[in-house]
């Protein structure tokens, strides 16, 4: 099986760093696979779910926010704002967060307040689905 390094870091932690065969993430123009030898690029990456193979061909997934994607010949770097295992996911939390946005959203706030209460419910939708992932890896 061909490898590559794939690395992921939060401000606050390392969140991966090991030798995978694929990795699979949403990009703004939609999802994408990387896999070994892929050509040199950067990209935003979106709100939603890291799929990663590792190196027993194993499938692993993650919940991970917006971030930036650097695929270089050496290593692909994911930098996002906050990544999480589904055993990390604090369910009840993300549930409170999806409720206060929505309130946010139906209240019809200033623009710039229901922008950033979509995409609080975004991370909140996503980080639920992941939790319901926990255990299937
Ligand atoms: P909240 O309003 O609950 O903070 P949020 O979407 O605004 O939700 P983020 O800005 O995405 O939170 O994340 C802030 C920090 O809190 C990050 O370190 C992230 O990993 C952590 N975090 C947020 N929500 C959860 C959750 N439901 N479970 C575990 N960690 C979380």
């Amino acid at each position: 099986m061909n490898l590559f390094t794939f690395e992921v870091y939060t401000p606050y932690r390392l969140f991966f760093k090991d030798s995978v065969g694929v990795v699979v993430l949403t990009l703004t123009d939609g999802e994408i696979g990387i896999y070994p030898g892929h050509a040199p690029f950067t990209a935003p990456v979106c709100t939603g779910i890291l799929n990663i193979q590792d190196m027993k061909g194993r499938w692993r997934k993650a919940f991970t926010t917006e971030g930036i994607l650097e695929v270089t010949h050496h290593k692909t770097i994911l930098l996002a704002d906050a990544a999480e295992w589904p055993e990390e996911i604090d369910y009840e939390r993300a549930l409170r967060a999806k409720e206060r946005a929505e309130e946010r959203i139906k209240a019809k706030s200033f623009r710039f307040e229901v922008d950033s209460a979509k995409s609080k419910l975004k991370r909140a939708a996503f980080r639920i689905q992941v939790y319901g992932m926990r255990g299937q890896q």
